[in-house]
């Protein structure tokens, strides 16, 4: 790898929750379309807009659901149930829904996805206005997108000019990442030398960690540690 400049050559696909870029398949068949924000920079990237819920077959508009237990991510092992508000248990619906929404974002290759915090189903840190975050994905889709790896945004970060640049960044960072190709030591320093700034800012302490945890490896490096890094 030479150290030469990054360049992502073809347009990102970002998936979205389709309620925030205007479609209106809310429970209440409303949407906004929150691309907006970002102005004439939406057209940097091709967008993929799902709807895990309508994909379930709910239809719009429907009665809201809730999770019954304690995140969505117990939805997928069985240990929590998905319910509408006349306590109809739509779990299988809504599972089936998030696989067809995942398989869609997988077949339109997109490695990030927009998410409306606060939904049971797109939700990453809350599903529900009301509470707290709780810093572990409790949404049904949220949490499968979070296990697969997806770059996950909040949709409300677009609307402030200086959180989307600082998510726009990082991103890019991510994307670029995701198509190195590090086969040995000597490159594996170099993406960490233009990594470890961002890494820093993100968590130092663990950052100088692995500063000082490459520093002293030795000279052979197997493929199984490269790929854990
Ligand atoms: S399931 Fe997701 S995309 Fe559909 S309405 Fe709810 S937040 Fe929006």
């Amino acid at each position: 790898m030479d150290k030469g400049p990054l360049v992502l050559s073809e347009k990102p696909v970002i998936g979205v929750s389709a309620c925030c870029m205007g479609s209106p398949v809310r429970y209440n068949g409303k949407g906004w379309n929150m691309l907006d924000f970002i102005g004439r920079e939406k057209n940097d990237f091709i967008w993929c807009p799902v709807c895990p819920e309508v994909f379930s077959g709910l239809g719009v508009p429907r009665d809201p659901i809730h999770i019954a237990g304690e995140s969505g991510s117990d939805a997928w092992k069985g240990n929590a149930r998905i319910l509408n508000r006349a306590k109809k248990d739509v779990t299988s619906h809504m599972l089936e829904g998030c696989k067809t929404a995942a398989s869609i974002l997988e077949k339109s290759d997109a490695k990030a996805y927009v998410y409306l915090d606060g939904s049971p189903s797109c939700g990453v840190y809350r599903t529900s206005l009301k509470n707290k975050r709780i810093g572990k994905p409790p949404g049904v889709f949220g949490s499968a997108l979070y296990d697969k790896g997806y770059f996950l945004i909040p949709v409300l970060d677009l609307q402030s000019p200086v959180r989307w640049w600082d998510w726009k960044r990082r991103l890019l960072a991510f994307l670029w990442l995701e198509k190195a190709e590090i086969s040995n030591k000597k490159e594996l320093y170099d993406i960490w030398y233009r990594y470890k700034f961002i890494c820093q800012e993100l968590d130092e302490p663990w950052a100088r960690e692995k500063g000082r945890e490459l520093a002293s490896l030795g000279k052979a490096v197997d493929d199984e540690y490269i790929r854990f890094f």
